[in-house]
Protein backbone atom coordinates (compact mmCIF):
# COMPACT_ATOMS: atom_id res chain seq x y z
CA UNK A 1 0.00 0.00 0.00
CA UNK A 2 0.87 3.31 -0.83
CA UNK A 3 2.52 6.07 2.02
CA UNK A 4 -0.50 7.73 3.07
CA UNK A 5 -0.20 12.03 3.37
CA UNK A 6 -2.48 13.56 4.84
CA UNK A 7 -3.33 17.29 4.67
CA UNK A 8 -5.18 19.09 7.32
CA UNK A 9 -5.72 22.89 8.50
CA UNK A 10 -8.73 24.53 9.29
CA UNK A 11 -10.78 25.72 6.63
CA UNK A 12 -9.72 28.49 3.91
CA UNK A 13 -6.14 28.08 4.64
CA UNK A 14 -6.02 26.17 0.71
CA UNK A 15 -5.71 22.52 1.47
CA UNK A 16 -7.96 21.96 -1.83
CA UNK A 17 -5.84 24.29 -3.76
CA UNK A 18 -2.12 22.29 -2.27
CA UNK A 19 -4.09 19.17 -3.69
CA UNK A 20 -4.48 20.34 -6.75
CA UNK A 21 -1.22 21.79 -7.28
CA UNK A 22 0.29 18.58 -6.62
CA UNK A 23 -1.75 16.55 -8.91
CA UNK A 24 -1.22 19.46 -11.48
CA UNK A 25 -5.14 19.00 -12.37
CA UNK A 26 -8.33 20.61 -10.64
CA UNK A 27 -9.79 17.67 -8.82
CA UNK A 28 -10.56 19.05 -5.38
CA UNK A 29 -13.56 21.14 -5.29
CA UNK A 30 -12.23 24.59 -4.88
CA UNK A 31 -14.44 27.97 -3.74
CA UNK A 32 -14.29 31.10 -2.14
CA UNK A 33 -16.65 29.68 0.92
CA UNK A 34 -15.08 28.44 3.69
CA UNK A 35 -15.45 24.73 4.86
CA UNK A 36 -16.72 23.69 1.37
CA UNK A 37 -14.70 20.49 0.77
CA UNK A 38 -16.37 18.63 3.68
CA UNK A 39 -15.33 14.86 2.80
CA UNK A 40 -11.92 12.78 2.59
CA UNK A 41 -10.91 13.60 -0.84
CA UNK A 42 -7.89 10.57 -1.46
CA UNK A 43 -6.19 10.65 -4.49
CA UNK A 44 -2.84 9.12 -6.06
CA UNK A 45 0.11 11.60 -6.40
CA UNK A 46 3.72 11.06 -7.44
CA UNK A 47 6.47 13.45 -6.71
CA UNK A 48 10.15 12.44 -9.12
CA UNK A 49 8.66 9.34 -9.08
CA UNK A 50 7.49 8.67 -5.66
CA UNK A 51 4.10 7.76 -5.53
CA UNK A 52 2.01 8.17 -1.95
CA UNK A 53 -1.72 8.55 -1.84
CA UNK A 54 -2.77 12.42 -0.66
CA UNK A 55 -5.86 12.54 1.53
CA UNK A 56 -7.20 16.14 1.38
CA UNK A 57 -9.37 16.21 4.84
CA UNK A 58 -12.23 18.40 5.21
CA UNK A 59 -11.22 20.51 7.71
CA UNK A 60 -10.78 21.08 11.47
CA UNK A 61 -13.91 22.95 12.80
CA UNK A 62 -14.71 23.94 15.90
CA UNK A 63 -17.10 21.82 17.78
CA UNK A 64 -21.25 22.43 17.66
CA UNK A 65 -22.65 21.47 14.46
CA UNK A 66 -23.14 17.29 13.79
CA UNK A 67 -21.84 18.31 11.05
CA UNK A 68 -18.61 19.70 12.02
CA UNK A 69 -17.90 16.94 14.37
CA UNK A 70 -18.44 14.58 12.01
CA UNK A 71 -15.86 16.44 9.67
CA UNK A 72 -13.62 16.94 12.94
CA UNK A 73 -13.34 13.22 13.95
CA UNK A 74 -12.89 12.18 9.61
CA UNK A 75 -9.67 14.17 10.44
CA UNK A 76 -8.71 12.75 13.48
CA UNK A 77 -9.13 9.15 12.10
CA UNK A 78 -7.21 10.38 8.75
CA UNK A 79 -4.44 11.62 11.29
CA UNK A 80 -3.80 8.28 12.83
CA UNK A 81 -3.51 6.70 9.49
CA UNK A 82 -0.86 8.99 8.01
CA UNK A 83 2.42 8.32 7.42
CA UNK A 84 2.90 12.04 7.15
CA UNK A 85 1.13 14.94 8.29
CA UNK A 86 0.99 18.64 6.05
CA UNK A 87 -0.26 21.21 8.68
CA UNK A 88 -1.54 23.84 6.13
CA UNK A 89 -1.78 27.31 7.76
CA UNK A 90 -2.81 30.93 6.40
CA UNK A 91 0.73 32.72 7.30
CA UNK A 92 -1.47 35.60 5.85
CA UNK A 93 -3.52 35.34 8.58
CA UNK A 94 -1.02 34.22 11.13
CA UNK A 95 -1.83 31.55 13.92
CA UNK A 96 -5.50 31.57 15.02
CA UNK A 97 -6.75 29.78 17.92
CA UNK A 98 -7.93 26.89 15.58
CA UNK A 99 -4.67 26.26 14.30
CA UNK A 100 -3.35 26.59 18.00
CA UNK A 101 -5.90 23.56 18.91
CA UNK A 102 -4.52 21.47 15.54
CA UNK A 103 -1.60 21.95 16.62
CA UNK A 104 -1.55 20.92 19.82
CA UNK A 105 -3.17 17.71 18.89
CA UNK A 106 -0.49 17.30 16.33
CA UNK A 107 2.73 17.50 19.01
CA UNK A 108 0.80 14.97 21.21
CA UNK A 109 0.33 12.68 18.02
CA UNK A 110 3.17 10.03 17.10
CA UNK A 111 3.18 11.12 14.03
CA UNK A 112 5.80 13.37 11.17
CA UNK A 113 4.30 16.67 10.63
CA UNK A 114 5.27 19.35 7.81
CA UNK A 115 4.07 22.84 8.73
CA UNK A 116 3.42 24.37 5.31
CA UNK A 117 3.20 28.02 5.89
CA UNK A 118 0.74 28.95 2.53
CA UNK A 119 -0.03 32.29 0.70
CA UNK A 120 3.44 33.25 0.83
CA UNK A 121 3.14 34.83 -2.92
CA UNK A 122 6.14 36.68 -2.66
CA UNK A 123 9.03 37.23 -0.24
CA UNK A 124 7.39 40.17 1.37
CA UNK A 125 5.62 37.45 3.21
CA UNK A 126 8.22 35.13 4.32
CA UNK A 127 8.71 36.53 7.55
CA UNK A 128 5.11 35.59 8.44
CA UNK A 129 6.19 32.49 7.68
CA UNK A 130 8.99 32.25 10.34
CA UNK A 131 5.95 33.00 12.76
CA UNK A 132 5.03 29.55 12.77
CA UNK A 133 7.66 28.09 14.52
CA UNK A 134 5.66 29.22 17.66
CA UNK A 135 3.27 26.14 16.83
CA UNK A 136 6.08 23.99 17.88
CA UNK A 137 6.53 21.81 15.17
CA UNK A 138 9.23 22.54 13.23
CA UNK A 139 10.76 24.78 10.69
CA UNK A 140 7.69 26.40 8.82
CA UNK A 141 8.06 25.57 4.93
CA UNK A 142 6.93 28.78 3.22
CA UNK A 143 4.95 27.81 -0.12
CA UNK A 144 2.18 29.32 -2.66
CA UNK A 145 0.24 26.59 -3.27
CA UNK A 146 -2.06 29.22 -5.35
CA UNK A 147 1.30 30.25 -7.24
CA UNK A 148 3.28 27.21 -6.74
CA UNK A 149 6.28 29.20 -5.04
CA UNK A 150 8.19 26.81 -2.92
CA UNK A 151 6.14 23.89 -3.34
CA UNK A 152 8.78 22.12 -5.68
CA UNK A 153 10.94 22.56 -2.51
CA UNK A 154 8.46 21.19 -0.08
CA UNK A 155 7.52 18.29 -2.35
CA UNK A 156 11.63 16.97 -2.52
CA UNK A 157 11.23 17.30 1.10
CA UNK A 158 8.39 15.67 1.28
CA UNK A 159 8.96 12.68 -0.57
CA UNK A 160 12.42 11.97 1.24
CA UNK A 161 10.26 11.89 4.39
CA UNK A 162 7.97 8.49 3.24
P1 LIG B 1 -9.37 24.80 2.06
O1 LIG B 1 -10.68 25.17 2.68
O2 LIG B 1 -8.30 24.68 3.11
O3 LIG B 1 -9.43 23.60 1.17
O4 LIG B 1 -8.91 26.06 1.17
P2 LIG B 1 -9.04 26.25 -0.42
O5 LIG B 1 -8.01 25.47 -1.14
O6 LIG B 1 -10.45 26.05 -0.81
O7 LIG B 1 -8.61 27.78 -0.57
C1 LIG B 1 -9.32 28.82 0.09
C2 LIG B 1 -9.05 30.13 -0.61
O8 LIG B 1 -7.67 30.50 -0.46
C3 LIG B 1 -9.32 30.11 -2.11
O9 LIG B 1 -9.86 31.34 -2.50
C4 LIG B 1 -7.93 29.92 -2.70
O10 LIG B 1 -7.81 30.43 -4.00
C5 LIG B 1 -7.08 30.72 -1.72
N1 LIG B 1 -5.69 30.27 -1.71
C6 LIG B 1 -5.23 29.01 -1.57
N2 LIG B 1 -3.88 28.98 -1.63
C7 LIG B 1 -3.46 30.25 -1.80
C8 LIG B 1 -2.16 30.87 -1.94
O11 LIG B 1 -1.10 30.24 -1.94
N3 LIG B 1 -2.16 32.23 -2.07
C9 LIG B 1 -3.30 32.96 -2.08
N4 LIG B 1 -3.17 34.28 -2.22
N5 LIG B 1 -4.52 32.41 -1.98
C10 LIG B 1 -4.61 31.08 -1.83
MG1 LIG C 1 -10.92 22.32 0.80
Amino acid sequence: ELPAVVIVGRPNVGKSTLLNRVLGRREAIVEERPGVTRDRKEVEAEWRGRPFRLVDTGGWLPSGSALDDKVSRQSEKAMREADLVLFVVDASVGITEEDGRVAELLRRADVPVMVLANKVDDSNREGAAWELMALGLGEPWPISALHGRGTGDMLDALVDQL
